[in-house]
Order: structure tokens, then sequence, then C-alpha cells
């Protein structure tokens, strides 16, 4: 089937500014859609306009008085007038050649709301345009296009519609295929779009619901689902190293632990053994709430790529959590004989060579570490599972790189995702259709629920007192400072401040304060303090979010919690309730609160289940902002809305499989489908899908 190439990029300053939009191709000029439209098809006559108040409505006159004047300030004041009446149309900004165009005589249509100001009806910036008696008026919806700097509207809808009519634009879906899912044509659908005709709905134009919209999100979705679900495909067709066996280290180690894993730990364990067992890749997300006991099942995921004599790889998000998982996995797996070794940005050079030096001969077995482990230099002998924790915290090109470490011996390792951020059910199957999912979905026994209240900060003192009677109780209290969004400085000076304070009004108590900007090595004191007891108060920034691990701390004060987002605020939350005490998290708010944070805290208050608050979390947030912008690489889907459009995504992800299938089983049609739409939808964006 022909399909539209992208045409060679032209270099004028319109396609620089084009190039802005994202725009370089005639596809991506058809596929740019309008956001809403506004009706230009009718006149009014100015008595009527008069009339009315707060409407948007269009006239046409003549000018019969154009001056500048200057008090209260400068300004533009042009006086119009029709056989009914007349009306004044002011700019307090405006450019020398308005002044021009605005000529006394000239005729203008004129598009705005209508005000009452002192001197009678007016309009302050209309739109307008200089006509003539014979403008015919447009018989379609005007467009309104997402647009950038130094590019106008009229500009767009030209190159727009030039590049609607440059090409004969081919369905990529059979009559058959639009027939059984009850799809318009495409070349009608984006016509439509951007030419509506003046009796079109407009109410579903904006809110795309009508047909021609469904078009393009099944197509949108379609082709989204084609380009996962094919590198799924790929990714089975690659080699890795089965590491089957179950060797001396894993039964050793399970043996050696304190606890038995619970039955949601087991299976996880027995699904990620399956796949490992393969002989392609596996790519899994490990998925389970804040304190399922996630790292334990990567250690022996661990273990047993070390049974069959490969290497594994641990990267966490933070120096506090790799300085964490290591502490806890070499005291595992030290004892047993195996060779962890630590790799951080901050250890001294030489210590960084040694590290490399040991992983790249193969005697290091498990490597632990934070970025670092992404750099050029860092060399695995025979890497076969790598696994990543809090893995929304890295980007998809950073989870690339260090599964490609072991690409020297011709196979991909073994990928191991972690998250305690569960991706809800619409989510999974769009943007992580490529992935399986592991899901722990109980806590080890003997935790007790945490319970979580909402008070005002008018009430800290109150709160203070209770932080001194839970520590004069043999517990631990995390007390987490406001995020300042606007000022790392102003951060760290509050968290010192809080830290001052706390230790003024409880003399007794010994006090530990962390923030992001202390170096490494004084983290690492101040986590050890506080993880043996020695400092029972721990004031911190946000940098405790993810994965630390102290059981015995059971109190909790978030202040500010509104300024929190709600899954920051569910990992947080999550550092206490790991250990048997029950525990309580104090989520101290400023008054008034806004609707939305009113929302949250109440989730919050109400609620202990990852599920649900990512749930709502994607209900306040959306998907853009819920994958976060490295992790989305682009918006992928511009048309589709994954909340409305969920059954739209359920009849898409059959249709790819099909498709996908008929293709790999050589038919014709199937093929030329796939081809022909991931052509025209996903230029240049699949990249991003490569997860
Ligand atoms: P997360 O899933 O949040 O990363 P962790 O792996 O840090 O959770 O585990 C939380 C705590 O629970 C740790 O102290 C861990 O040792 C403990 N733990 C894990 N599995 C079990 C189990 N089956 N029984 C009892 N305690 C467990
Ligand atoms: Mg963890």
């Amino acid at each position: 089937m022909p399909v539209e190439l992208p045409s060679p990029p032209a270099k004028s300053k319109l396609a620089a500014n084009l190039a802005k939009l994202g725009l370089y191709s005639d596809i991506d000029l058809v596929l740019h859609l309008p956001m809403r439209y506004v009706d230009e098809t009718q006149l009014i006559t100015i008595q009527r306009a008069g009339s009315l108040g707060g409407e948007m409505v269009q006239v046409e006159g003549l000018v019969t008085a154009c001056e500048v004047q200057y008090k209260p300030r400068r300004q533009l004041l042009v006086t119009i007038a029709d056989d009914s009446s007349q009306l004044v149309l002011r700019f307090l900004h405006f450019y020398g050649n308005q002044i021009t165009q605005l000529a006394v005589g000239n005729r203008v249509r004129a598009r705005a709301e209508i005000r009452h100001g002192f001197f009678g009806p007016e309009m302050v910036h209309p739109e307008y345009k200089v006509v003539n008696e014979n403008t015919p008026l447009p018989v379609q919806l005007t467009p309104i296009y997402p647009s950038g700097v130094g590019i106008s509207q009229t500009t767009l809808r030209r190159v727009i519609s030039a590049a609607l009519q440059r090409i004969n634009w081919q369905d990529t879906l059979t009559p058959e295929l639009r027939d059984r899912f009850k799809l318009v044509e495409f070349d009608n659908a984006v016509k439509l779009l951007h030419n509506p005709s003046v009796s079109t709905d407009m109410f579903s134009l904006e809110n795309r619901s009508h047909a021609a919209w469904r078009r393009m999100k099944f197509d949108e979705l379609l082709a989204q689902q084609l380009s996962l679900q094919r590198a799924q495909f790929s990714r089975r067709r690659k080699s890795a190293p089965s590491l089957a066996g179950v060797g001396k280290h894993t039964t050793a180690f399970l043996r050696s632990l304190p606890f038995a894993l619970t039955c949601a730990q087991q299976r996880v364990l027995e699904e990620i053994r399956t796949d490992i067992g393969a002989t392609y890749p596996m790519q899994r997300l490990l998925q389970g709430d804040v304190g399922c006991g996630k790292t334990i099942v990567a250690a022996l995921a661990a273990t047993q790529a070390i049974d069959n004599g490969y290497q594994a790889t641990l990267m966490a998000p933070t120096e506090i959590l790799a300085d964490q998982h290591f502490r806890k996995i070499a005291g595992w797996l030290e004892p047993l004989g195996i060779s962890v070794v630590w790799l951080t940005g901050s250890l001294k050079k030489k210590e960084k060579q040694n590290a490399r030096d040991q992983i790249e001969s193969g005697t290091a077995q498990l490597v632990i570490g934070t970025h670092a482990l992404l750099q050029d230099n860092v060399k695995f002998a025979r890497l076969g599972l790598v696994i990543v924790d809090e893995q929304h915290r890295f980007g998809v090109d950073q989870r690339l790189t260090l599964r490609n470490k072991g690409n020297d011996l011709n196979f991909t390792p073994h990928q191991l995702m972690m998250s305690a951020t569960p991706i809800p059910r619409t989510l999974a199957m769009t943007y992580y259709a490529d992935l399986e999912i592991s899901v722990i979905d109980e806590l080890p026994p003997g935790r007790s629920p945490i319970m979580t209240r909402v008070i005002d900060q008018e009430r800290r003192s109150e709160v203070i007192n209770r932080v001194g009677a839970a520590a004069a109780d043999g517990r631990q209290i995390y007390w987490v400072c406001p995020l300042i969004e606007e000022s790392e400085a102003l951060q760290l000076q509050t968290a010192t401040d809080t830290h001052s304070m706390l230790q003024e009004a409880l003399p007794e108590l010994k006090i530990g304060l962390v923030h992001g900007r202390m170096k490494p090595a004084e983290k690492q004191t101040v986590m050890a303090d506080f993880i043996s007891g020695t400092t029972q108060l721990l004031v911190a920034t946000t940098v405790i979010e993810v994965g630390v691990d102290v059981p015995n701390a059971s109190l909790m004060v978030i202040e500010h919690a509104e300024r929190f987002g709600l899954s920051q605020l569910h990992q947080l939350r999550g550092r206490v309730g790991r250990g048997t005490a029950a525990s309580v998290c104090l989520l101290l708010f400023q008054a008034p609160l806004g609707g939305i944070a009113r929302q949250r805290l109440m989730t919050m208050r109400s609620s202990t289940d990852g599920f649900e608050i990512a749930r709502k979390d994607l209900e306040i947030r959306g998907p853009g902002e819920f994958l976060g912008a490295r992790q989305a690489g682009q918006a992928m889907l511009r048309f589709a809305d994954l909340e409305t459009d969920q059954e739209l995504v359920e009849q898409v992800r059959g249709l790819a499989q099909k498709l996908l299938e008929d293709a790999t089983h050589n038919l014709p049609e199937a093929s030329e489908i796939v081809e022909a739409h991931l052509l025209r939808w996903m230029n240049r964006k699949e990249e991003y899908l490569r997860v």
C-alpha cells in the first residue's frame, strides 16, 4: 500500500516554528487537530449585539472614528457603525499598523464578547479582520489549533489545509474492519475535524465524542498497541541465558531466612522463575504496596542467577535506598559466600575502580548501586539479571542502558522492575502493554494497619507532645518537612529550622536530620543512627520517600501535607506500619484547603490500599502526569483518554493482537495494515515505546 512519507525538513523560518510544535511532515500537520472551534458563520446587527451581554458575537460595520487616546492610559479607540447602531472597539495594546488597518471608511468584521462601557456597548480586543462588502462569511466552523510563539492560527490553517490536499489519505483499515468497529473513514474524519460544517454538533467536537474523534482515538490506540505488542514479539526472539536451576545459594538463603515467605511472595517468585528459566529475556514488573516485601523476592531472583553462573545487578534511584539494599542484602548473602559489590557516585575514585574491576572480571556476583551503574566504563562479565527498584523513578532510556550492559555476550539479560506505585489497569494495558506484571497483594503477617489523621497545623504543639510521648514509649518517629517546590534552598532552611524547633521543644530526645543536599556519607550516618535506634526522631525532607525500611518507626508526621501528591503521601506513609506496633500517620495541613488538596487528604484518611490510591491519583492528575514526562517520553496519547475511552482500549487491544498474529502467519493484508498504520501514526515516536 503506498503510504505518505515524511517530507524532508525545509529550513525556512516557518519550518523551524512548525518544528517547535513537533510538526515536521504532512502527516504531522494532518494529525495536528484543533482543540476547539469558533463559529464565525453568523453576523448580527450592532443594535442586537448591544442588547446582549457576555456572549461571543460577530458584527460588521464601517469605521467612523479611529483615535489614540492617552487618558487614563494609552489606547486605541475605534468606532464602527452599521445601519442599526454603533459600537466601540477598544485596544489597550496595539501596533502602529493597526491604526492604518482600522482607518476611517474601512469595513471591519469583529468578534468578541459585548461589554457595556461608559459610552455604550463595546468590544475589548476583538478578533477582527478588514473585509469588503462582498467578503463571504465562512460556511464552516473555524478551527483553533494548539499553537506556539511565532506562528499564527491563519498560518497553521493554511499549512494544514495544504497538507490535507496534498495527499490522498488512504485508509489504513479495510472497509471490513471499519464496519466491524463502526468507524468512519480516516479521510472523512480528518477533513471533518479540520473543517467542520456549521451544522456539526460543536459540543461533540469539543468533548471529543464525535464519530470523527472516535476514529482518531481508535487509530492512535491501535498504533500504540501494535507498536508495544510488536516490541514484545521481538523481545521473544532475542535470546537470554536460561537461569532455570535452583541451586545451593538459593536453597541456603531460603533456609536462613527468619521468616516464611508469604503466599503472594511465593507466587510471584514462581512467576519470575518461570520467566528467567526461558531462553528469551524476561521483562517483568513486580508490583506491590509499600512494605509487602519485594526486596527479598529480588534477592531470591538474584541468587538464582548467581547459582546459574551469572551476575545480577540491582539499581535503586537514591543513595539512601541503594545503601539500605546493600546492607540488607549483603547481610543475607555474604554469609553464604556470595560477593556483593556496591557502586555509587559517592565512592572514592579508587574504590570505584576497584568495584568496576570486580564487575568486569566477574568476581562481583551481585552489584548494587545507583545511576552510577549506567556509566560507560561499567562493564559486566556475565550479566544475567537486571533488577530496577522503584522503576518509575528511572527513564526508559536508563533502563535500556542497564539492560544493554550484557550485550557483549549476544544476549539480553532478564529484567525485573519493581514498583510500589501500582499501575491502574488502563495504564497497564496501554503504556505498559509490553510488560508481564506480578503483584504481591498481601503484607507479611503481624502488621497492624496504619491509622491516618488529618490535623490542622494550628494544633502543632499537641502533635509535638504526642511525638514526645511516643518516643518515651520507645517508638521511633519520622517528621517530614514541607515540600517547597519553588526553592530547594528554602526547603533546606525549613528542614533545619524544624530540626532546631523540635530539638528545643523536646530537649530529652536525640533528633537526626536528613535532607537531599547532604553528602551521601553524612546521609548514611544519619540513617544508620536512626536504624540502630541511637536517634529516636528523624526530621527529613522527601529524601526518605522511597524504600526506607525502619520497622521500629511507628509514627509519622507530615507537615503541609496539602502540598504533596497522593502517591507521594502514600509512599511517605509507607515508611511506618512496617513492624508489629500500631502505626499512626498525622497529616498536618494549613487551612484553608483547596478542593483537590481536600480530596487527596480524605483519600489518604480513608484508604491504605495503594491500588485504590493510585486509581484516585490517576483520576485527579491524568495519565501524563501520573507517568511523569520522562516515563512517557512524549505525550504518546494525544487524543485518547484512558479514563473515558476504556472500552475502546479493550477493543483495540484485541484487534492489535489479531493483526500481528495474522501478520506473522504471512497474511499480506494484515502486514500491510500493520506497516501502513504504524508508519502513519508512529512516525518517529516508536523509540519511546521500546521499554
Ligand atoms: P517493599 O516491598 O516496600 O520494598 P521490603 O522488601 O522493604 O518492602 O520489606 C518490608 C519489610 O518486611 C522488611 O523489613 C522485610 O525484611 C520484611 N519482610 C519481607 N517479607 C517478609 C515475610 N514474608 N515475613 C515477615 N517479614 C517480611
Ligand atoms: Mg522497596
